[in-house]
């Protein structure tokens, strides 16, 4: 039998390689602006356009190519960063590996402009699915431009699997964002489909947060500095107070490159301990300077992880730099989160035996299966645990008797237990007692109306109509480049929960209405603001749908919250819009939302059996 082995053609090799080199638009991206990097340019200009499906051209002042290297640059393993092995071990560029552009130019349709500054002329460059079409000298300014054109056009699979436009746009600005992060001195600019995104003149790191995040940033900041034989750390962490429940805001660079490490991540929320409040995530922005001898950044062809040999004493050294910073900030001192009251401390034994006051009066009309809402209680009682229909009576037999307790006069309750109607009540103005026929039920407070909302809110996305509630001011809010994008591709649905809202200008949108049953007192503005947040904390740990993110976010941010008195007719509307959903007992986080507590139970916990 004949030999079978052979060697693949490069254009297959290349279209191999491109699959982990080039996975989306945004990879491409940060290919070329690492290039213009190591290129030496200190004003870098991007432009996309169709979230980068339709175009991606980076254009650089740095020390372009000669007429040679121009054609070479797009073969395989071709670099001009490292010559021997031992090189891998003294790495300081963003590249060495050789390959993106090999890579890019086997999926795309590519044209590279380039001149270096002691030539006259400069090249252009043709090239698609790896063939050049064309080479041709060309007057052009000094420095380099790579256009990439119609992505994926000879993959079609890959083509199809990529997201919206949107979508696309905001991994690549997540890109830009690091990347212009890290060379904070670097000019960079960013035009997506005609519109200047960002506009990043050459400054110090702190500006250069401040002008990505915002304004309001310049006082969450606290900076970070050390040096040590091993390393160098530099950066800014954000005061605590300031911490988001998304961890959007975390960057790590080792020597310039963004790095994701859950190990260096560890140390620096440890340097928070406790000063956090809970299920919030801090700021960070860190340098680490390194002997590239005592690293490898081999280890995966995006290179956004990183070996190092002495684990354990970067994690000292960070975690307890971390901590001085805060320390010296004074910001330690100020804070108590403690003052939180936590869940073992509002079920104390006490307020238990003083449940049984309710029985004194009771309401013969209430049943919360009056179908007050259409479709009501009948409809998902298969999803109630525990016989709803019987445990949910209100024990009329009984007598009422009157037990001479004192009732506080601004209880709004107080009228209608005056009046012998028993009534649901508040505990701590977090839960509601309601008796039942076989006791009494415990309803968390907030979980109930999240649930409620929730539903509410996937009812109007199917059905594309939310009630609004038109603003008499409206707002404008302007958002990071980032939020902007996200919240463009959240539109249609954002609008259908019951927000007027539309662009109005650069990273801008008007608000002029918000969902109506809003009742947090907040402006239209912070409901925006703090529903995005919600959203991008969902997305950054849960895999749901996207409208189901989006109504979990709305109901999150709009429930009531512990703390909030009620009034008897609000408890009254809220178990009944609790039972009238679809999973009652179901908490947004998949916890209890009702707890039953039987006569049974109680005469035990007396010993009355
Ligand atoms: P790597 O960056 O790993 O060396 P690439 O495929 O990204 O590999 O680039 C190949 C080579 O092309 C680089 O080593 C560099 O010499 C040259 N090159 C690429 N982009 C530029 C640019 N913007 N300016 C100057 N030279 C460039
Ligand atoms: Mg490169």
């Amino acid at each position: 039998m004949s030999d079978v082995i052979q060697l693949l053609p490069d254009a297959v090799a290349n279209q191999i390689a491109a699959g982990e080199v080039v996975q989306r638009p945004a990879s491409a991206v940060k290919e070329l602006i690492e290039n213009a990097i190591d290129a030496g340019a200190d004003k870098i200009r991007l432009i996309v356009k169709d979230g980068g499906k339709a175009l991606m051209q980076v254009i650089d002042n740095g020390c372009g190519m000669s007429v040679t290297d121009a054609r070479r640059c797009f073969e395989r393993h071709a670099t001009s960063k490292i010559r021997k092995a031992e090189d891998l071990f003294a790495i300081r560029s963003m590249g060495f590996r050789g390959e993106a552009l090999a890579s890019i130019a086997a999926v795309a349709h590519v044209e590279l402009k380039t001149r270096r500054m002691e030539d006259e002329l400069g090249t252009r460059v043709e090239i698609e699915g790896s063939e050049v079409i064309r080479q041709e000298p060309e007057a052009l300014p000094a420095g380099t431009s790579i256009a990439i054109k119609n992505l994926f056009y000879n993959i079609p699979a890959r083509r199809n699997f990529l997201k919206s436009n949107a979508v696309e746009m905001r991994h690549i600005v997540d890109e830009f964002q690091r990347l212009a992060l890290a060379h904070p001195r670097i000019y960079f600019t960013l035009h997506a489909d005609d519109n200047e995104v960002f506009h990043l003149p050459g400054e110090s790191l702190k500006q250069r947060v401040v002008h990505l995040f915002g304004s309001n940033y310049n006082q969450r900041l606290v900076p970070v500095e050390e040096e040590t034989t091993i390393i160098n750390l530099k950066g800014f962490v954000g005061k605590p107070e300031f911490a988001k429940r998304t961890r959007g805001e975390q960057f790590f660079f080792v020597n310039s490159r963004f790095v994701k490490d859950p190990y260096l991540n560890h140390a620096v929320v440890k340097a928070y301990e406790d000063i956090l409040p809970p299920d919030t995530y801090p700021l960070y922005v860190l340098f680490i300077e390194i002997d590239p001898a005592k690293i490898d950044i081999n280890v995966h062809p995006t290179k956004t992880e990183i070996k190092y040999e002495d684990e354990r004493a970067i994690y000292a050294i960070i975690q307890s730099a971390v901590k001085r910073s805060l320390g010296r900030y004074n910001i330690t001192p100020t804070l108590d989160f403690n003052q939180e009251t936590g869940f073992s401390q509002m079920i104390s034994p006490k307020p238990l035996e003083q449940i049984t006051p309710p029985s004194v009066t009771f309401n013969p009309e209430f049943n919360p299966f009056d179908p007050v809402k259409p479709g009501g209680g009948e409809r998902h009682r298969a999803a109630i645990p525990q016989n709803w229909e019987t445990l949910y009576q209100v024990a009329q037999q009984e007598a009422p008797v009157q037990l001479g307790l004192p009732v506080e006069k601004d209880d709004p309750s107080a009228e209608s237990l005056h009046a012998g109607k028993k009534q649901p009540f508040q505990l701590h103005n977090r839960y509601i007692v309601s008796q039942i026929h076989s006791g009494f039920i415990l309803i968390d407070q907030q979980a109930a109306h999240e649930r409620i909302l929730f539903e509410q809110f996937c009812q109007q996305l199917e059905n594309r109509q939310g009630a609004s509630q038109q603003s008499l001011f409206p707002q404008t809010v302007t958002l990071s480049a980032a939020d902007f994008q996200l919240i463009q591709e959240l539109l249609p649905d954002i609008q259908a929960l019951g927000f007027q809202i539309r662009e109005f200008g650069k990273h801008t949108f008007v608000v002029e209405g918000i969902p109506a049953d809003l009742t947090s007192g907040m402006n239209e503005r912070q409901v925006l603001e703090q529903l995005l947040e919600e959203y991008k904390n969902y997305q950054a740990t849960v895999k749901l749908p996207k409208r189901e993110k989006l109504a979990r976010s709305l109901a999150r941010h709009a429930a009531i919250k512990p703390g909030t008195a009620l009034s008897a007719g609000d408890m009254a509307d809220l178990i009944d819009r609790l039972f009238a959903c679809e999973m009652p007992n179901v908490s947004l986080s998949g916890k209890p939302v009702i707890l039953t507590f039987t006569l049974q139970e109680l005469a035990e916990r007396f010993e009355r059996n």
